[in-house]
């Protein structure tokens, strides 16, 4: 059997992910399709780390909007997130998958707190790692804290789980001839300010030469599909001339 190119992937899963079809807060039968998904591509030998957002409880701009102080309204949004890391480990468990949470905010009684080493020994014996409270600090987002945990746990790649199955010239959903591109380079990405990720994320993994998959987590199978090659997605990536230009 040949090793698959992606071996250990960080999977970025937004808040909006587990509402489903509801419009606020955490929906347990879509925590439990996510999961499945998860769990076919653990099954498959992918080692995987999660981050999860928290936009479907709290995001610290909007809070910041009605008139909350901005650092405040960020922390509440880091805390929304361990609240998301909490029930997508509770879905794991119920498929049968080993889970641990470690949050960049220390909460002992709650979850373990961020260590990079003791992760990548999770990692090691198959057991699957969210990453909550994104980086821990106000002014980031968690588009970023999934930049640097991949960077951080020598992830082959970042898997960005949307509501489209990759990245196009046009919004999809408005503009019926819009095309989808099959791969692009990190350059491209930020030049056109392409709807990726954070240019700050984007940026992070430039740097590390992390590759980031853009494809659709809603599509039943599609996780596991897109990590053996079969799937439809969008690659962004360094070209090899630049990676060796950059010394990566
Ligand atoms: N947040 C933060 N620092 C971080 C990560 C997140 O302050 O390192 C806050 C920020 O307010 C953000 C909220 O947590 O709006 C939820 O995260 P995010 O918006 O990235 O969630 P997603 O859009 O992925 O659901």
């Amino acid at each position: 059997m040949t090793s698959p190119r992606y071996k250990r992937i960080l999977l970025k899963l937004s808040g909006e992910v587990l509402m489903g079809a509801g419009q606020f807060g955490i929906d347990p039968a879509t925590c439990d399709r996510v999961a499945r998904e998860i769990k076919a591509a653990r099954d498959a030998g992918h080692e995987l780390c999660i981050v999860v957002g928290g936009g479907n409880i709290f995001r610290g701009l909007a809070g910041a909007a009605k008139g909350f102080e901005r650092a405040s309204a960020d922390y509440m949004g880091m805390l929304a997130t361990i609240m998301n890391a909490l029930a997508l480990q509770n879905a794991l468990e119920r498929a049968g998958v080993d889970t641990r949470v470690q949050s960049a905010i220390p909460m002992a009684s709650v979850c373990e707190p961020y260590i990079r080493r003791r992760a990548q020994r999770h990692l090691e014996k198959g057991r699957v790692v969210i990453f909550a409270a994104g980086v821990g600090s106000p002014f980031f987002t968690t588009d970023t804290g999934a930049a640097l945990r991949a960077a951080e746990m020598n992830c082959d790649a970042l898997f960005k789980g949307t509501s489209v199955d990759g990245v196009y010239d046009a919004d999809p959903k408005k503009v019926p001839t819009a095309k989808r591109y099959e791969r692009l380079t990190f350059g491209r990405v930020l030049a056109d300010d392409l709807k990726v990720m954070d240019a700050s994320a984007v940026a992070l993994c430039r740097d590390n030469n992390v590759p980031i998959v853009v494809f659709n987590i809603r599509d039943e199978g599609n996780l596991a599909a897109v990590l053996d090659g079969r799937g439809v997605s969008t690659i962004v990536e360094n070209t090899t001339e630049e990676a060796a230009n950059a010394g990566l």
